[in-house]
């Protein structure tokens, strides 16, 4: 499965010159909701994440998403793995876990997302888990942006990945950009001026 062209396809992954949030520029940039408009490709995706988690032999009661960016993901990987699925959003910049779901003590936690970059909402969301008495296995997203490593990937966590090392993360696929400050950007030299397509996707 070529994850990428199905990014390309779906116009989730853009070629151009962008400004990310966090002000380097790229020639790349992910708007990775745009992958799951259409929810064949959604399902597709998730099948295949659920194939590779399955080949684990990971246990998972429970998939769990942060919202908003994990939802969807999240959603069709509990789906495609045939397990509950459930989600934490942030109430006043907090994570939590409300509208009734509930964790039985030691309930096996899958947390998934749309993309990991350094996983910072997806520990909050494994931190509320754990705080109610669930156990978090593994963590899973459709992407990895390369700060931290997958399963069966040979590029390895870079320092400000928040994931802990010794639970597995599975993603479909890295999509690790070069990233330049303005100073250095070479597309900024050629004289062509960064966009900011959207919030998020560094
Ligand atoms: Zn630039």
């Amino acid at each position: 499965m070529d994850v990428k062209k199905i990014y390309m396809d779906a116009n989730a992954l853009l070629e151009g010159h962008f400004k990310l949030s966090s002000g380097n520029h790229s020639k790349y940039y992910l708007q990775s909701a745009k992958v799951l408009e259409d929810p064949k490709t959604a399902k597709l995706l998730a099948e295949a994440l659920a194939k590779e988690i399955e080949k684990s032999g990971l246990e998972i009661d429970t998939v769990c998403a942060p919202a908003l960016g994990g939802l969807i993901a999240g959603f069709a990987l509990a789906t495609a793995l045939d397990k509950r699925s459930i989600f934490a959003e942030r109430v006043d910049g907090k994570m939590t876990i409300r509208r009734g779901f509930e964790i039985k003590p030691g309930e096996k936690v899958l947390i998934c997302e749309d993309i990991i970059t350094t996983g910072g909402s997806a520990m909050e969301a494994a931190r509320v888990v754990e705080e109610l008495g669930g156990e978090v296995v593994g963590f899973a997203a459709l992407a990895n942006r390369g700060f931290c490593h997958r399963e069966g990937s040979d590029i390895d966590s870079k320092p400000n990945c928040r994931l802990p090392k010794e639970k597995p993360f599975f993603a479909l696929a890295d999509f690790t950009f070069e990233m330049y400050t303005p100073d250095e950007c070479p597309m900024c030299k050629d004289g062509s001026v960064a966009i900011k397509p959207g919030s998020r996707g560094n």
